[in-house]
């Protein structure tokens, strides 16, 4: 695992989790290549992912969708951070309760 390519994706505010999907890697085996980089992921708190390449990764299943499949919110002028196919299976599984988690 190349230097650049971890601080390339760590810097864009990726997450244990993503990283390891990202790289295809366990999670464990990320955090052996963030230590000897001496890397800091910011932690699974709500982290903006940015659009690249038409692509963005989704915040609950952590797959890489492109954009298409992610909801457009006017009222924050951004993208969802949730795949409409978790989004939708959310608001299914707690209709009637608001609650909004952050994973
Ligand atoms: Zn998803």
């Amino acid at each position: 695992m190349k230097f650049e390519e971890l601080k390339k994706y760590v810097d864009q505010g990726y997450s244990l989790q993503d990283l390891s999907n990202q790289f295809d890697k366990s999670k464990s085996g990320i955090r052996y290549w963030l230590l000897k980089y001496d890397l800091k992921t910011i932690g699974r708190k709500c982290v903006k992912h940015e659009v690249i390449n038409g692509f963005k990764i989704c915040n609950n299943c952590g797959e890489n969708k492109s954009i298409n499949c992610y909801q457009f919110r006017k009222d924050v002028n951004n993208y969802r951070a949730e795949c409409r196919e978790c989004f939708n299976k959310k608001s299914e599984g707690n209709s009637g309760e608001l609650s909004f988690t952050c994973v």
